[in-house]
């Protein structure tokens, strides 16, 4: 059966991709997007490809070729953005319709990640074309590609660093509002893993739960997967956000 959407993850390979910073390259993070969206589509049995599954390197033409190939209807090729911005953007080509990018971009924004743009964009020497091999070169496969934020802007790194998966299942929900295919929301057991259950009745000491609950009144953390978790060590990053946070307060 021939798959309705293909998901491109960007660059990859010797191309690590523009849209990368201290936090993550956007070679993996378009990676791990694109895995995330391949499951759930997976899941919602909806058929789907995907041009690579790997660190792997494809050329402009190799990656075109399997877009073009693969029999889908759409393609979702996935970016990260750099280049002193904010928000998502979303481009399509000049021969297709805005409303898979508006739909897109409103799930994005309802995911907490503003929307900065959709629009086209053509070679400067020929009007008929579109300037992204991805639009130009994948044949009658409707291409939109997706910048999910910016690289270089702390605040579009941090989000797309914590909430890259509410960010990528915001698409699928998205893509299946537009293509009226059946979504439900990703089971809690699901990519994003459950809260750890402690042994005993699973209550906090309140002196734990009191800490906790300040810090997220301070807006020290912020991503509620935390909160549950009094026992479990937060990864290293998570720790320098929330003192880089604690220190931009205490500055004033
Ligand atoms: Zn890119």
């Amino acid at each position: 059966m021939a798959p309705i959407l293909i998901i491109d993850p960007g660059h990859g390979g010797i191309d690590p991709g523009g849209g990368s910073n201290k936090l993550f390259t956007e070679k993996d993070l378009t990676l791990k997007i694109s895995l995330y969206q391949f499951q759930r589509m997976h899941e919602l049995n909806i058929p789907t490809a995907v041009t690579r599954t790997t660190d792997q390197t494809l050329s402009s033409e190799e990656r075109t070729a399997l877009v073009r190939n693969s029999g889908a209807r759409y393609c979702i090729s996935n970016h990260i953005n750099a280049g002193g911005g904010r928000g998502s953007e979303v481009i399509y080509s000049i021969y297709a319709s805005a409303a898979l990018p508006r739909k897109i971009s409103e799930a994005l924004e309802a995911e907490g990640m503003p929307n900065r743009r959709i629009f086209t964009r053509t070679l400067p020497n020929d009007p008929s074309k579109d300037y992204y091999f991805m639009h130009r070169d994948t044949g009658c496969v409707e291409t939109v590609i997706v910048e999910y934020g910016f690289a270089d802007n702390p605040l579009d790194a941090d989000k797309l660093n914590r909430d890259w998966r509410d960010l990528a299942e915001a698409v699928i929900r998205a893509f299946c509002e537009h293509t009226n295919l059946a979504y439900r929301p990703p089971e809690k057991t699901g990519s994003n893993p459950p809260p750890v259950v402690l042994p005993g009745n699973g209550e906090e000491p309140d002196w734990k739960r009191e800490a906790i609950e300040w810090m997220y009144e301070q807006g020290l953390l912020t991503n509620e997967d935390w909160r549950n978790r009094a026992d479990e060590p937060l990864p290293l990053w998570a720790e320098a956000v929330i003192l880089r946070r604690l220190f931009e307060k205490m500055r004033g």
